[in-house]
């Protein structure tokens, strides 16, 4: 069984989530981590609870998201896993890390490049990859559909969406993404999101004012 554990880091108020099961292996997804304080949070928790690193996970490579890739990457020394399509997105972050306040950015050597549907082991547990542009050109989220967990990164937030102003955004692609992908999960399925709080496919497809379906 998976558990997930959740941090909020740096500016932007952005989720790191930890994911691991009775094995103790786990993975760090979107390790928004960056100021002494947070890297010490997120070490001290996987230290304490005795956890063993697997590799590091990013939804998509917008700053926010991956601001701690390089620091966990080497204190754990696992590899770093990205979407495919988000090679130039991450590529790009160097060129403005000065200027969103993050001076001091470390870049990190992507190890892996994640495909759509790929499936993703650590210890008993696997993560299948779902495609959801729109957001972002590579933008996925990574789901369990038996235990109904979709870690969702910036494509659907409790009420609402990720925007789409950014380099590689797309509304209608990613009203898309949320309707054919998202929303083909159960509805039970619980969305941890890139921002904000927890919330469930069924709550969001009733409800979001982006894209409820009734
Ligand atoms: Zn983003």
């Amino acid at each position: 069984m998976i558990t997930v554990h959740s941090f909020v880091f740096n500016p932007f108020s952005e989720n790191t989530y930890v994911l691991y099961d009775e094995t103790s292996e786990c993975v760090i997804i979107d390790p928004g981590c960056f100021s002494q304080d947070e890297r010490m949070q997120i070490t001290s928790f996987i230290t304490d609870q005795n956890l063993i690193p697997q590799m590091v996970l990013n939804t998509h490579c917008h700053i926010d998201h991956v601001l701690g890739n390089s620091f966990i990457k080497k204190e754990f020394g696992i590899p770093l896993w990205i979407p495919k399509g988000e090679e130039s997105t991450f590529n790009s972050v160097p060129t403005y890390s000065d200027v969103y306040g993050f001076g001091g950015y470390e870049h990190a050597a992507v190890d892996h490049f994640v495909e759509e549907n790929e499936e993703i082991g650590f210890g008993n547990s696997t993560l299948d990859t779902i495609y959801g542009p729109g957001h972002s050109a590579g933008h996925v989220a990574y789901v369990n559909e038996k235990q109904k967990i979709c870690i969702s990164g910036d494509i659907l937030f409790y009420g609402s969406i990720g925007r789409t102003d950014l380099p590689g955004g797309n509304f209608e692609t990613l009203i898309k993404s949320i309707h054919t992908k998202l929303f083909a999960l159960n509805n039970e399925t619980i969305v941890y999101s890139g921002h904000g709080p927890v919330t469930t496919i069924g709550h969001e497809k009733a409800t979001n004012p982006f894209c409820a379906i009734n």
